[in-house]
């Protein structure tokens, strides 16, 4: 299987070797000193202060999506939410179960977040601000500097959900003043699913700490109590967060977060121009490093999806609802090669050969 969608991704040998191995119990020095150690390459890639924290939640991104909500804002706060596809109107759905006020930006599909969609909320009184730095949907990358200017000047709390561009694009939390960071385990970590990563500044620490959480499993003062000694308050994905480990010393060996998020441009470059010739519209003029979306031209996007996983062994990554047919997406992130690369664009030949596309 060859596997090019945006998650889960294709891990490396080292990572499924890990996988393959008994589950030791966590309640130790050892693994006690593995988190500790996880959650400082975690704070050093994310661009975050020294007294920064992370916190390790069992539970996909949603989960730790879901997390923040509940515990950086309460219903006297007044969020804005960029909503330009299915994961910016994730957030706009916890806001709303969560009784947080919010006010969506909708976007069209496809489309970057300009000036002009921020210019009516300046000096509105709003004080929170939740994007998808990649909405990965689309496979639009948002301008962060955009975002950040805008919530320094008007002095919103930024909260960022790097889920799928954590490691593919630039991303820096004190850069850009980001109070809250969000990734996952099975998208540019290259690990199985069930365990998201909250990166927390010291003042959304703050914020957690003063705030009173009607939950158990998702009160993440708790996990900061736990965290301290390198431990979570529940039984974690033992083995998830083994790999994750070993997968953050591997990137911190091979030149840290600007290598690995260079490697992974490479990959995007490289594929966007092998398929140059080929009956395709990119569906984006504001990729993410992580995917490219297509619009096949001559055929149903759904339809290549499908012939390529059971014809070819080749995964790209569907779209739903009102894009199922029109765009596809292509992963650059998790371990593949520009060989791999080559493989996908052959098998897209074969299909016009065949008058498939
Ligand atoms: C993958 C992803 C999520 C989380 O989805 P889960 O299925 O809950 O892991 C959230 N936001 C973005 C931008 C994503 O790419």
């Amino acid at each position: 299987m060859l596997n090019f969608t945006v998650g889960p991704v294709m891990s490396s040998d080292m990572v499924l070797s890990i996988g393959k191995e008994q589950v030791p119990y966590f309640r130790t020095a050892e693994f006690s000193a593995l988190v500790l150690e996880s959650e400082q390459l975690l704070k050093q890639f994310a661009g975050a202060q020294e007294d920064a924290r992370s916190i390790f939640i069992t539970g996909s991104g949603t989960a730790s999506m879901e997390a923040v909500v509940m515990n950086v804002f309460t219903p006297q706060d007044k969020v804005l939410v960029v909503n330009g596809g299915s994961f910016g109107h994730r957030f706009v759905e916890l806001c709303q179960i969560h009784d947080v006020p919010c006010t969506s930006i909708d976007l069209e599909l496809g489309q970057p977040l300009t000036a002009e969609h921020l210019q009516p909320y300046e000096n509105k009184g709003y004080t929170g601000f939740l994007i998808n730095e990649h909405e990965t949907s689309t496979g639009v990358l948002y301008d962060m500097q955009l975002v950040s200017d805008f919530c320094k000047r008007n002095h919103l709390f930024l909260a960022v959900d790097a889920i799928s561009s954590f490691l593919a694009d630039p991303f820096n939390m004190q850069q850009l003043h980001a109070q809250v960071m969000i990734t996952g385990s099975q998208k540019a970590l290259a690990c199985p699913p069930g365990v998201s990563i909250i990166v927390l500044s010291p003042e959304a620490v703050e914020r957690v700490q003063n705030n009173k959480v009607r939950s158990m499993y998702f009160d993440l003062n708790n996990a900061l109590k736990n965290g301290e000694r390198g431990q979570t308050p529940f039984t974690p994905a033992v083995s998830v967060i083994r790999q994750i480990h070993a997968r953050l010393k591997e990137i911190q060996a091979n030149g840290g977060v600007e290598a690995e998020v260079a490697r992974t441009a490479s990959l995007a470059s490289d594929f966007r121009s092998k398929i140059a010739a080929l009956p395709f519209e990119l569906f984006t003029d504001a990729p993410s490093n992580a995917v490219t979306s297509l619009h096949p031209v001559n055929a149903s996007a759904h339809q290549i999806f499908l012939t390529l996983k059971d014809e070819y062994g080749i995964w790209i990554c569907p779209n739903g609802g009102d894009l199922k047919d029109r765009v596809f997406r292509v992963g650059h992130i998790g371990c593949l090669t520009p060989d791999d690369n080559t493989t996908l664009v052959d098998a897209f030949k074969d299909l016009q050969r065949r008058g498939l596309i």
